[in-house]
């Protein structure tokens, strides 16, 4: 038995199907998950000392690739000065500083622990401003596992939501109305509907969560106006995207300015840190300055903010993030290719340092299109691909990401790898 095995074994003794985080168990690819003890740079090395090139860089912070040495300077100096104060520091000041002075849309940010929680303080406050308590969201798009938000479509047009968990209060769950991504129409005719009782709309503004799927650009422009016309906030959830697609994030590329934006991931350089922030007028409703209760032990942690503000410098340096944006594209360019030389349907799509890869003719746009995809096929590609010391998202529905250590030859090595697993699930 490989110490893998063995491990995945032990794990489910004392802890929940071994895992703490449900993806990690390989359940939708089947087979055993990897063990991983060392990371560096673009590289993974599991239990059983297979290495692998790494596209999921702990599902999207490590954007400057395992154990920096920049952003292990950082971390180590911060710690050595103390692990946690529950008080102010001057870092979380340069923190917000720069996250403000990156995104335009963001006035004030306060900073959390996990991007479930951004989501969550973002909608009370978002519920808290407007008075009212329905919120919008699209079918496919994760944003953290609070109650309000693990909600799917009622059957039938405009119902409202049911819960997609167990333990979720039907109650909570009525007041999220859940639409398909980029449905112009069904957006118009729900704010017709309910326009006056909708405090929020929130979406991915890069879907992540159901592979990558772009919005179109009429769908981009109708959540911000519908949303302004009828006194509801536009939340931007750029947990992923956020400093992922582009250094002004998704909203940068669609030259939107959302009232409330929520970070995470590459924010916390692969420490648990997260952020919400926006308006001014809005984030003033927060506790203690107004009646929109929102706290943390953690918030701020200062071996967290320093992983977060190292990572963010490195990024920023010019030429950076258009290098690692093309090095994304000749990835998915030579999957595209290898799709069309073997003849299968198979394809792949980038934004910024974000990629999907699908097994079909075409790039989806929707979730129902996603899961009409191969699933099947995904994941025999994706076993032949760990064989071959490629480590992917362990789903059909998730994002892949590429870091600035990622070199062209790693990209090189995997496009031949792809081309060896393409011809096995042929
Ligand atoms: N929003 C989005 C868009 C996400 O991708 C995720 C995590 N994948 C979350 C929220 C939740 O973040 P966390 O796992 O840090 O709670």
């Amino acid at each position: 038995m490989s110490k893998n095995q063995q491990l995945f074994e032990r794990a489910q003794r004392h802890i929940p199907g071994g895992v703490n985080s449900p993806v990690r168990a390989f359940g939708s690819v089947g087979g055993t998950p990897r063990f991983f003890e060392r990371g560096q740079g673009a590289y993974v090395w599991d239990a059983d000392g297979q290495r692998y090139i790494d596209y999921v860089g702990s599902w999207g912070p490590l954007i400057v690739g395992h154990a920096h040495p920049d952003v292990l300077e950082a971390v180590q100096a911060a710690a050595a000065r103390g692990l946690s104060f529950g008080a102010p520091t001057e870092a979380e000041i340069e923190l917000a500083d720069r996250l403000c002075a990156l995104l335009p849309s963001l006035q004030q940010v306060r900073l959390v622990s996990s991007g479930t929680e951004a989501t969550m303080s973002a909608l009370r406050l978002a519920r808290g401003f407007t008075g009212r308590d329905k919120i919008v969201k699209f079918e496919g798009c994760y944003h953290g596992h609070a109650d309000s938000l693990l909600v799917k479509a009622g059957s039938g047009l405009l119902t409202f939501g049911n819960p997609s968990s167990a333990g979720v209060p039907a109650a909570v769950a009525a007041d999220t109305l859940v639409l398909p991504y980029n449905d112009v129409v069904q957006l118009e005719a729900l704010f017709e509907r309910l326009g006056d009782q909708i405090a929020a709309v929130i979406v991915e503004p890069f879907a992540g969560n159901m592979n990558l799927i772009r919005p179109s650009a009429e769908f981009v422009q109708a959540m911000r106006s519908l949303t302004e016309r009828h006194g509801a906030l536009l939340i931007y959830d750029e947990v992923m995207t956020g400093f992922r697609v582009g250094l002004d994030c998704a909203q940068g590329l669609h030259g939107v300015v959302p009232d409330l934006t929520t970070l995470g991931k590459v924010v916390g350089g692969g420490m648990p840190l997260a952020a919400f922030g926006g308006r001014a007028d809005v984030m003033a409703r927060l506790a203690p300055l107004g009646p929109v209760y929102q706290a943390g032990t953690l918030s701020g942690n200062p071996v967290a903010v320093a992983a977060g503000l190292a990572t963010l410098e490195l990024i920023s340096a010019p030429g950076v993030f258009a290098t690692l944006t093309e090095r994304t594209t000749l990835l998915a360019d030579g999957l595209n290719r290898l799709g069309r030389e073997l003849d299968v349907p198979f394809c792949a799509d980038s934004v910024g340092a974000m990629f999907g890869i699908y097994c079909a003719e075409r790039v989806p746009t929707s979730y129902a299109e996603v899961t009409a995809s191969n699933r099947e096929r995904f994941n025999r590609f994706f076993h032949a691909m760990l064989d071959l010391g490629v480590y992917l998202a362990p789903s059909a529905f998730e994002a892949g990401f590429v870091s600035t250590v990622h070199s062209d030859d790693d990209i090189e090595a995997t496009l031949e790898a792809a081309r060896s697993a393409l011809r096995q699930v042929k």
